[in-house]
This record gives structure tokens, sequence and C-alpha cells, in this order.
């Protein structure tokens, strides 16, 4: 669920990676970079390589408080990657912002990393046990480390090696100093694709939306397992390890991470969104007057609920879209107003009325309640909840900050209490197969937060903070 800030299963990180010969490259990184916003807004940096040398600038917050044209003059070159995070392994600090950027006897190297690696600890230990300093609590930097210490005669055998030691979700981008390569889990966890330039070079980004923003044609999926390089040559795919037999794709892209302009696995999320809308609207047929989104996310499914029911669609809300976490979160009396603050209900639109309101996720559940109720206060007969997947009763040990066990409402609560908690006259989750008959496949999907069934196995102790043992 978008719409508040400490419900919502937290997005993971965006990433981007060019070869652009004659063109500014981290004006362009900072563009693909910008459309990748919403999957993390804690810290960015951008890593540049003229072919001799390595620049880098990374900060904590948003891209547009970090990045400047003056320092965008300053990272000059032919190649860059970047990286816009929410912290899933490691705190939200300015050391863990991401890319990490080294000097190894093959030279520098940079990496930048979205997924979550859940053999990361022992890979971690194994390296600090062999002399091996850390200065982030990021499985990121194992990562990076991993590839300055591993042999082979190139890049390519390098990671190569390291993909076949590291388990989980990783999509990634690293920069050398005359090449970018991209690299995607055999799983196939996050989405990953490259494009061709307009103007030649290649460029690769975690969502498609990312790459038409920067002109992209001939768009291809970087597929689970491969390396992409990405330099003078023509573009260069090897399969460094065998996909998967049990892909997991993660499902969540399609309900709520991806932007809707996003195609992954060949299908439109747009679509998927409204297929998922129109699944709920078979499942349980409603009385109701009007259908309305949870803003912004809602959107497209509440638009196929509308479609397959035939009651009208309308908004129910106007977000404020520039209120941030930071000025809400401090203070105990502006968090509880938290809803509040951010959405006002179009009473016209829900006054006696009996209104279907369409949401993408219930985890935490400790702000549907507060939004139901501003529906009631402004004078809606009867709120139905409709929610556009499973219950959530599982975390995420593959990149997503979803919580504990104990953080999930739905992990404590049946459907009947979760109704009852957030007083609504009706709630109904679809069901795992409505989900996946939306998506338009029956396997190659993780679904593990809502069934338990896990791609991998995984340590269920682990936690987000895991490393930070000796360093604050
Ligand atoms: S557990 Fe859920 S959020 Fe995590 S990868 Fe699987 S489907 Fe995605």
């Amino acid at each position: 669920m978008s719409y508040f800030l400490d419900e919502s299963p937290r997005e993971e990180c965006g990433i981007v990676g060019i070869f652009a010969p004659n063109e500014d490259v981290a004006r362009m990184a900072f563009f693909g970079l910008f459309a990748l916003q919403h999957r993390g807004q804690e810290a960015a940096g951008i890593a540049v390589s003229d072919g001799n040398l390595m620049r880098m600038h990374k900060d904590t917050g948003l891209i547009s408080q970090i990045f400047h044209p003056r320092t965008l003059v300053d990272l000059q070159g032919h190649y860059a990657i970047a990286h816009t995070r929410y912290s899933t392994t490691g705190s939200s600090s300015i050391r863990n912002a991401q890319p990490f950027m080294i000097e190894t006897m093959n030279g520098p190297v940079a990496l930048a990393h979205n997924g979550n690696l859940v053999n990361s600890t022992a890979l971690r230990d194994e390296l600090l046990h062999s002399g091996v300093g850390f200065s982030s609590s990021s499985d990121s930097e194992v990562m990076t480390m991993m590839l300055a210490r591993n042999g082979g005669d190139t890049w390519v055998e390098r990671l190569k090696h390291a993909m076949t030691l590291w388990k989980g979700a990783y999509s990634l981008v690293m920069l050398t100093r005359d090449c970018v390569y991209a690299a995607r889990d055999p799983w196939g966890v996050r989405p990953l694709s490259v494009g061709l330039l307009p103007h030649g070079g290649y460029a690769a980004a975690s969502e498609t939306g990312a790459l038409h923003t920067l002109g992209c044609q001939a768009i291809r999926e970087v597929n689970p397992g491969e390396i992409v390089t990405l330099s003078d040559k023509a573009l260069i795919v090897t399969q460094a390890v065998k996909p998967a037999e049990n892909l997991a794709r993660c499902v969540f892209e399609m309900i709520y991470f991806s932007r809707p302009d996003a195609v992954w696995d060949g299908r439109s999320v747009h679509q998927v969104r409204q297929n998922l809308g129109r699944e709920l609207a078979r499942e349980l047929p409603t009385e109701a007057d009007v259908v309305i989104p949870t803003p912004d996310s809602g959107i497209p499914a509440a638009i196929g609920y509308a479609m397959e029911s035939g009651i009208p669609y309308n908004d129910g809300f106007i977000k404020n879209r520039y209120v941030g976490r930071t000025f809400i979160e401090p203070t105990d009396s502006l968090r509880t107003r938290g809803v509040a603050l951010k959405f006002n209900v179009i009473n016209e639109n829900v006054l006696g009325k009996r209104v279907v309101m369409i949401d993408d996720s219930i985890v935490r559940g400790n702000t549907t309640g507060p939004i139901v109720r501003l529906l009631r206060e402004a004078g809606a007969e009867q709120v139905h909840l409709r929610v556009t997947c499973p219950p959530i009763a599982h975390p995420c040990f593959m990149g997503v900050d979803m919580g504990t066990y104990d953080d999930l409402i739905a992990h404590k609560r049946s459907v009947e209490e979760i109704r009852n908690h957030i007083g609504a006259d009706s709630l109904h989750y679809l069901s795992l197969e409505g989900m996946m008959h939306a998506v338009g496949r029956q396997d190659g999907y993780c679904q593990a937060c809502f069934t338990g069934r896990y791609p991998l196995e995984v340590d269920l102790n682990s936690a987000k903070t895991g490393f930070e043992k000796g360093i604050a």
C-alpha cells in the first residue's frame, strides 16, 4: 500500500548502467535514476569512468537533493553505474549507500546491487576470517570484496565465479575502467533489462520505464544467470550460471513495486494490475455504488474491477505527494495524523455511497483502519475493502522489507479478525490462483510471502541489520 510510509512493503533498490560514447553519462544516469526513485528514497549514487579514472558521488536523501548540475559536471566519462537505495540488508546510514567503489589488483571496480543474498552472513564471515575488513553492513560490499579477490583473467570470469557462490536475489551493475556489466541471479528474482541507446551505446536498468526515459530501443531482459557486457564492442551476452529450474520472479513487482509502465516477463505491469482487479470482481461480486483506488498503486486494479463489475470508477482521495517521510516520522502526534496529512477524501464521491476500495496489500495493518475511518467520516455508507493479493503472512528474505513475522498482521490474525480490526464492512483478499491467473502464469514466480514456500533455503531468524555487530 503506497499511501502510508509505515505500512508499505518497502521498495528495494533501483539500478542503472550505461555505456554511451560522447554523451554526458552522469546526466543520463541521473535521469535513469529519477525514473526509479520509487524503488528507494534513502540514498543514491553515481559512479563514472572515463576509461582511465573512476569517480563517484553518493549521499543519503532523494536523487534531486543529492545531485546538482555542478556535481554532475565533475562526473565525466563514457561508462556509468547508478543506484537508488532502500536498505534491505544494512541500515540506512551513508556508509551503506551505493555504488561501492574500491581499488583492486585488477584496477578499480564499482558495484550497485538490487536484492538480498540469503548466504551473505557466511560469505562475510569467510572474508573476515581471511583478513578482509568492511566499512559497511551491506551485503553489496561483501559482493564487491569477493569480486576484488576472485582469480580469473577477466572481469567476466571473476563475476562468473562469484555468481556460483552467491545464493539469493541479485540484479547488479558493475563498473570497471572500460566496461559496464549487468548480471542477474539464476532465479531471476529482481528485474533487469538492457536496451540500445539512440545515439550509440547501451543502457541497463531495473525497469523498462527508465530505459524508455533514456530513449532506448530493442529492449530485452537480462535473463536469469546472464552477464551482459556493455562496452564499445557489440553487446556481449554470457550465460554465467544455469538458470534455476524453479525460477522465482518476485510477484510483488507485478502487484506493487514496479511502475505500471514497466514490462517484465513479457507482460505489461499495468495490464496485470487491471487483471488483478478483474479477478477480484469475479471472485466476490459485491453490490456497491462506486469503486475507488488507494492512490496511486491501486488505480489500474480499481479500473479493472470497475470494468468487470460494471460499478462506476471514481477518485476517492487526493494524495499530497510532497509530504515526505522525514517530516512525518519524528513526532508521535504527526505520525498518528499521517494518513490525514497525506490524504484528503473527495467527499461528494463517497457521501451516502457503498464504496469498494481497491488496495494492493495490507502488511502491518496499522494504517488501513485510519483510511477506512476517513471514508466513513466523509459519509461513506459502507466500505468494502478488496486487496489484489493474498494475505502476506511470511517475511521476505530476497530484498523486500516487510518486517518480521511479528510485524505481519496476517500472520497473527484471521481475515475476519483483520476486517474487524480495520473496521471495514467486508474484506476480501484475492486468492493465489486468482493472482497467478491475472499474472498469466502459474509457475516461475516467487510467492513465498503468501505461502511460506521459499525458492531457496533461508534463515528465518536473520535480521536486516544482522551484520552490525561492532560499528554504529
Ligand atoms: S517473498 Fe514476496 S516480496 Fe519477497 S521475493 Fe518472494 S514474492 Fe517477492
